[in-house]
């Protein structure tokens, strides 16, 4: 058994430092999305890191990264470029696409030359994608869909959406070209990460050929669950990355500050207060490098949930802590803690809210404890 690691690995840490670098030279608009080039320019930038292909590998274009290198991309992008995500299609494609599906398709994405977007969650239907309500009706060789998604990251600049919809046979997922005709892109004005095209989709009988279905009808949630411990532990990474800022904004201001002629940083609650949200952030990192370092174990869910619903929670005390001690200072609308506590609460919902992550660890709790997986 390999020894206990508590920190990443140097090639890790020159990883997650490249995709700071990057993020650094991109950086956010101040008051609108990226359009689709300047995506592009920050995803062909990001490609020879290996981000575009997460950790397929070699023979699918990837370039073998482990999950923890893969996650240590993701770390070091936040929280300039927090969830730049564009990597979910390549791996539907890799996993459930036929060859000329993937030949038409992957080489532009994995080249950071078109954005992919994945298209799920409705103004009804969240967590509980069975309640969705978007059919695929087949038509003799195509299906006609009618329905709308919403919070579609890159919705908007989308050259490629994987879109969940419900056929005959159940839930299935289906390839649309972004030039479809009938779908209409809506942009949404979000509350944080507003630098990502966030949009509702709306399918007015778009006429989708039936080889651009991706699997088998009624296998839309086929590997969906294998996707969950990635997709939640980049997440909680990225809200720790959050939480980091918003504690060292409190603290420079913290140094700086006299309050009652002393300053800031000898209170011995703000000390505490700093103290305590420092440590939640080694704590939930560490956990979260657990779960990367083996997304096939057996507790790999439950944990992943638990960091993802932790680290939410986290991002948003931390601003919270922070946002209270700077006062006055931090309301300006252009501070940085604005965008930042912004971006907490976005990332408190993504892929699950906190309730739902700390329901999902509850429940493997209590049917581990009555003998269940
Ligand atoms: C930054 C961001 C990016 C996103 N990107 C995408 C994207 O690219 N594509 C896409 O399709 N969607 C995307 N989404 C949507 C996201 O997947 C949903 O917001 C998320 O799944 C939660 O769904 P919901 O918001 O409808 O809330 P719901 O899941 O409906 O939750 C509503 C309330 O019910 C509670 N709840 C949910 N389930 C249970 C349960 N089983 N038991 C008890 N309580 C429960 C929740 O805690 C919450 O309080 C994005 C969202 C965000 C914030």
């Amino acid at each position: 058994m390999d020894a206990p690691r508590f920190d990443r690995s140097d090639r890790e840490n020159a990883l997650l430092e490249r995709a700071s670098r990057i993020a650094a030279d991109h950086p956010r608009p101040a008051d609108r999305p990226f359009d689709a080039d300047e995506l592009r320019r920050i995803f062909r930038a990001l490609a020879p890191t290996g981000y575009l292909a997460s950790t397929l590998p070699g023979e699918a274009g990837g370039h073998g990264l482990t999950s923890l290198e893969f996650s240590a991309l993701w770390e070091g992008l936040a929280p300039e470029l927090t969830l730049l995500g564009n990597h979910s299609v390549q791996r539907y494609l890799h996993q459930f696409a036929g060859a000329p599906q993937q030949q038409r398709f992957l080489p532009p994405l994995l080249a950071g030359e078109a954005i992919g977007a994945i298209a799920m969650t409705e103004p009804h239907a969240g967590s509980d994608l069975e309640g969705m309500k978007t059919l695929a009706r087949r038509v003799g060789n195509a299906y006609v869909v009618d329905g709308e998604k919403t919070w579609v990251t890159h919705g908007l600049a989308a050259d490629v959406i994987v879109l969940l919809a419900k056929t005959d046979a159940g839930l299935t997922r289906f390839l649309v070209p972004g030039d479809v005709p009938g779908l209409e892109r809506e942009a949404l004005a979000p509350v944080g990460l507003r630098h990502l095209g966030f949009a509702k989709l709306t399918f007015r009988h778009c006429e989708i050929p039936a080889e651009l279905r991706l699997g088998e009808e009624g296998e839309g949630l086929k590997g969906a669950k294998s996707a969950f411990p990635i997709a939640r532990v980049l997440a909680a990474l990225q809200s720790v990355r959050i939480a980091q800022a918003a504690i060292d904004i409190a603290r420079d201001y913290a140094l700086d500050r006299v309050a009652a002629r002393t300053p800031l940083a000898a209170s011995a609650l703000v000390q505490h207060g700093l103290a305590q949200l420092s440590a939640r952030c080694e704590a939930v990192r560490l956990l979260s490098l657990r779960v990367a370092s083996d997304l096939q174990a057996g507790d790999a869910v439950a944990r992943a949930s638990a960091s993802k619903g932790l680290a939410g929670e986290l991002a948003l005390d931390a601003c919270r802590f922070a946002e209270d001690l700077l006062g006055s200072s931090s309301l300006h609308a252009a501070h940085p803690l604005v965008a930042l506590a912004g971006d907490a609460r976005m990332m408190a919902v993504v892929d699950g809210t906190s309730v739902l992550n700390h329901l999902v660890a509850g429940r493997r709790m209590f049917s581990a404890a009555r003998g269940g997986a």
